[in-house]
């Protein structure tokens, strides 16, 4: 063991290597010094660390934050964007270093509210006039399904009895998220202290957990909710050190959160039928002249909004007049909508912001009329009717927000902004975007300021440019940051042999090209995947997927299996059935296939990619940025390699990650496209990806030879 690390690290991970019979691993320890250097802020608060498949990252994080953050009276909050590693760290990893340490800790996983049944709903859903009353009422919306009386009343009886901790995903009985919606909640239809239901609700009982535990494990989409609501559910950032695992996800997340759209139509509908459940509310609650105060409000100020929305189609519309029949984007260029439509958000905000608060009050009231009544003497139909408006008030505040955004005039836009219209005739649809693509404004005070200590880790960080553009995809230039970059355990050169076959086609832009290509690796396939049992292709595009799966001779379809309309833990578990019993079996997968999915051993000898994932070039997003590093004096070729490069780059890595999973594995990557050798970028890509024993079938002219 190093002298390196402190001595109540140096414990807790001696003692599990022990329990566990493992031997300490180089990288581990490496990673190790470097988060307690952070955790220790000795050289800088904020670093990022690659670290490869089999570095054992979760054990050397939590390891080295759960003492450390202990000794210096601070959290631990882990943050990742996926179901699966959640789960792996709670079930596998922190149980496994609790069991190591004598000071002992305790974790808790955080979810958001809607990932668990509200028992007050359960309950009244199963009695028999609620009920009926309920069906009634779904019944009224075209398509939605009746709720399934007899399971709910399973869930109930599981819940009652302690057989069900009320976690969607511990669920006893499958339901469809269209059978989840009348037995979840959100803040809006919750009563919170005053339900009867409190002191079991599971979601409360979590929050508590959370609380109360050394560390907590979360997923990006509810920690930035809630430090953007600016609720008291986490620490505050200031007493956390913030572990961000799967961090190459980050910054798509935080678009993700800060981001509004609102589809103009459905917009339109969802009001009226709001506009008629108010009339029956106040039909209902006959005497309450504050809810009928309400009501008259969000009547005066409907008829303005859908007045205002007719305008604006007709602008949105306009924006259309000189594009082809199949274009369905148009983007605002710099981030600015026309002056007319411009107007017409400056309207909108106001009428939406005036609905918001109206809806915000009626549910208030209703609260009220909850909490005072008997339980049993409460009028039908409120509960359910609170968490209705609760999703209409999460719309009304979103079209405030984009509307808002779309009324300001700005020379330099911090956001991406754009329309896009669908093409079916019989049900034409507007929605409007409004996405933050200057992250650094975002992050900075929300969190990379606030937080004591962070680690931003994840296999695939590096693109050729150092970590240049993780850095600065997420905002973390001012923060300067300290890097480190961890190699694979595994003796990759050994095990891996890496083919770029010669090609016909070299890829470009033109559509002409990529059915040639298309057409090659038809031709190519067959003799490829022969050369071994199993197999993962991936696609950049799913269309193509399809194309080539549809072209390739019979026999040799029946051994493929497409990621098309199957869960990919469906389509995982046959692949595996079919591996097992000695059967070849490829799968065809596009993006979710690319990384979080473990295929050792027998399961995956070879990985092909099809094609180089490139974003598509007219994404609205990139197109924006593009225009404000042109603004800046960027270069077209310094574009390419800052914007278009280094996703490519992490996709690349990750598809390739999926065939050495662990010291026992070895295999083949195929790269079916040329660019890789004869591009200029091709050496950035080769850089960036591990020593693998290149073994190329490319007759390779002095010029074009990899790395030259
Ligand atoms: S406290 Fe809120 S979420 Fe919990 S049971 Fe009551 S209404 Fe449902």
């Amino acid at each position: 063991m190093p002298r390196t690390l402190t001595p109540q690290v140096k414990d807790l991970y001696g003692e599990w290597l022990q329990q566990n019979g493992f031997q300490s691993r180089p990288s581990q320890i490496e990673m190790m010094t470097f988060i307690e250097s952070i955790i220790n802020q000795s050289r800088a608060k904020i670093g990022i660390v690659e670290a490869a498949t089999g570095t054992g990252k979760t054990v050397a994080y939590a390891a080295t934050a759960i003492p450390l953050a202990r000794e210096q009276r601070k959290k631990v909050v882990v943050a990742t964007a996926t179901v699966t590693l959640q789960e792996q760290i709670v079930q596998q990893d922190l149980p496994s270093l609790r069991k190591a340490t004598e000071i002992g800790f305790t974790y808790s996983l955080a979810k958001g509210r809607q990932r668990y049944v509200c028992p007050m709903r359960l309950e009244r859903i199963v009695q028999p006039d609620i009920s009926s009353e309920l069906l009634q009422r779904l019944d009224e919306h075209a398509g939605s399904s009746k709720p399934p009386i007899k399971q709910f009343e399973a869930l109930l009886d599981a819940f009652n009895n302690m057989q069900w901790d009320g976690d969607r995903d511990n669920t006893p009985i499958k339901l469809t998220e269209e059978q989840w919606s009348p037995i979840i909640t959100d803040s809006q239809g919750c009563t919170g202290k005053s339900c009867t239901s409190f002191s079991r609700c599971p979601y409360f009982l979590s929050r508590q957990n959370i609380r109360t535990a050394d560390i907590v494990v979360t997923n990006y989409d509810h920690l930035l909710r809630s430090l953007q609501a600016d609720t008291d559910i986490y620490p505050p950032l200031c007493d956390v050190v913030l572990i961000c695992d799967e961090a190459h996800h980050l910054s798509s997340k935080v678009m993700t959160a800060f981001s509004a759209r609102v589809a103009v139509n459905d917009s339109r509908a969802l009001i009226m039928r709001v506009h008629g459940s108010l009339d029956r509310l106040q039909r209902g609650i006959a005497d309450h002249d504050v809810i009928a105060q309400l009501v008259s409000t969000f009547k005066e100020t409907y008829i303005g909004l859908l007045a205002k929305l007719e305008e604006l189609k007709e602008y949105l519309k306009d924006c259309f007049r000189n594009a082809r029949e199949t274009e369905t984007e148009y983007r605002f260029p710099n981030g600015n909508p026309k002056n007319e439509i411009r107007e017409a958000a400056t309207h909108l905000s106001f009428f939406y912001g005036g609905l918001a608060t109206t809806i915000s009050n009626v549910s208030a009231e209703l609260k009220k009329i909850v909490e005072n009544q008997d339980p049993n003497k409460m009028p039908q139909g409120i509960v359910e009717y609170l968490n209705e408006l609760g999703g209409v008030s999460n719309h009304l505040n979103e079209a405030t927000l984009l509307f808002e955004a779309y009324s300001i005039s700005e020379n330099r836009s911090a956001c991406a902004r754009w329309v896009t219209r669908s093409v079916d005739d019989l049900h034409p649809e507007w929605v409007l975007h409004n996405v933050p693509i200057e992250i650094d404004k975002i992050v900075n005070p929300l969190i990379w300021d606030e937080v004591h200590a962070a680690i931003c880790t994840s296999a695939t960080l590096y693109a050729g440019d150092e970590f240049q553009h993780f850095i600065e995809s997420t905002g973390l230039g001012e923060q300067a940051p300290i890097t480190l970059r961890i190699d694979s355990p595994f003796d990759l050169a050994k095990a891996v042999s890496l083919h770029i076959p010669n090609m016909q086609t070299l890829l470009t832009s033109q559509d002409q090209a990529r059915l040639a290509h298309t057409r090659e690796v038809i031709g190519m396939l067959p003799n490829i995947l022969k050369q071994h049992k199993s197999g993962l292709v991936l696609f950049a595009a799913r269309k193509t997927m399809t194309e080539v799966y549809e072209q390739l001779p019979k026999p040799l379809q029946r051994h493929c299996l497409i990621q098309q309309g199957t869960g990919v833990p469906t389509l995982l578990k046959e692949h595996r059935t079919r591996i097992d019993r000695g059967d070849r079996s490829y799968l065809f997968g596009v993006a979710s296939l690319r990384e979080g999915i473990d295929l050792p051993g027998d399961y995956c000898r070879h990985v092909v990619i099809a094609k180089l994932p490139f974003d598509v070039p007219d994404d609205p997003i990139i197109e924006s940025k593009r225009e404000l590093l042109q603004e800046d004096g960027v270069g077209r070729n310094e574009l390419f390699m800052l914007l278009q490069l280094p996703p490519v780059i992490l996709k690349l890595k990750q598809a390739c990650g999926r065939l050495i999973r662990n010291e026992a594995d070895y295999g083949q990557i195929t790269i079916l496209d040329i660019r890789v050798v004869k591009r200029g970028y091709g050496k950035r890509i080769f850089d960036s990806l591990p020593d693998y024993g290149i073994v190329t079938q490319y007759p390779l002219s002095k010029r074009d030879r990899i790395g030259s």
